[in-house]
């Protein structure tokens, strides 16, 4: 890309919904709607924003990535969000998937654990309008006990276990997505609470996510 040149996200962003989403099964019109929305460039450091639509996770600084776009939409299609529903989110990163929860549920609650991370996220949130997004810094295997329960909750790290607290602030009837296995690969985990409290889990695909370190996840 040379100086001075202008690039066109629009288009990539395009580009990336019809090769990386659609011609790989992501069918879910709000999802895809939500994806051709938000500017994922915006949520990368300013020296990466021409590999934003890239097919692959992208660092984001203090050894954290922004996860691949297809990997978002996997997440979220599987989360299968109402307009209606409270979400809580583990692993704000970037904010690049709270944004688009936001397009695509009622309220989010998304917690992180590195202080600079949250704080770059909300300002590019708030930069872009979402009024229905709340950041907490801290350890979210503990979630965030002061807005639960929630209808949905994703964990964007690599979890050793589903943590406790987390299946006791899903809602019942709710559904969490979470990366569950070792540290260095993980199978992307679909559990729902049936309305009388039952846990009932699936597992979808494999999946490579950087680790959730708490109380209830990895030692750092
Ligand atoms: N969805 C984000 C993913 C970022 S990577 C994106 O696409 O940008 C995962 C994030 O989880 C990292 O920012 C990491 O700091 C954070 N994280 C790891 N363990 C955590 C914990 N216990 N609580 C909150 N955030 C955590």
């Amino acid at each position: 890309m040379g100086r001075g040149e202008v690039v066109n996200f629009a288009r990539l962003r395009e580009k990336m919904v019809q090769e990386q989403l659609l011609e790989r099964g992501i069918r879910d019109s709000r999802v895809i709607g939500a994806f051709l929305k938000v500017p994922r460039e915006k949520f990368v450091p300013k020296k990466m924003q021409v590999y934003a639509y890239e097919d692959g996770p992208l660092s984001i600084g203090y050894g954290q990535t922004i996860s691949q776009p297809y990997m978002v939409a996997l997440m979220t299609e599987l989360l299968g969000l109402d307009k209606r529903d409270k979400v809580l989110e583990i692993g704000t990163g970037s904010g690049y998937q709270t944004a688009i929860l936001a397009e695509l549920a009622g309220e989010v609650y998304s917690v992180e654990r590195i202080p600079e991370l949250a704080e770059r996220a909300q300002e590019v949130l708030q930069d872009l309008g979402y009024a229905n997004v709340k950041i907490r810094v801290g350890d979210g295997t503990l979630g965030w006990d002061t807005y639960a329960p929630y209808d949905r909750i994703i964990v964007t790290a690599g979890a050793p276990k589903v943590p406790l607290p987390l299946i006791e602030q899903l809602a019942p009837g709710g559904r969490m997505v979470i990366p569950v296995g070792p540290r260095y690969h993980q199978v992307l985990k679909v559990l729902e609470k049936t309305s009388d409290g039952e846990v009932v889990e699936k597992e979808d695909i494999p999946c490579v996510f950087v680790p959730l370190i708490g109380a209830e996840g990895w030692q750092e």
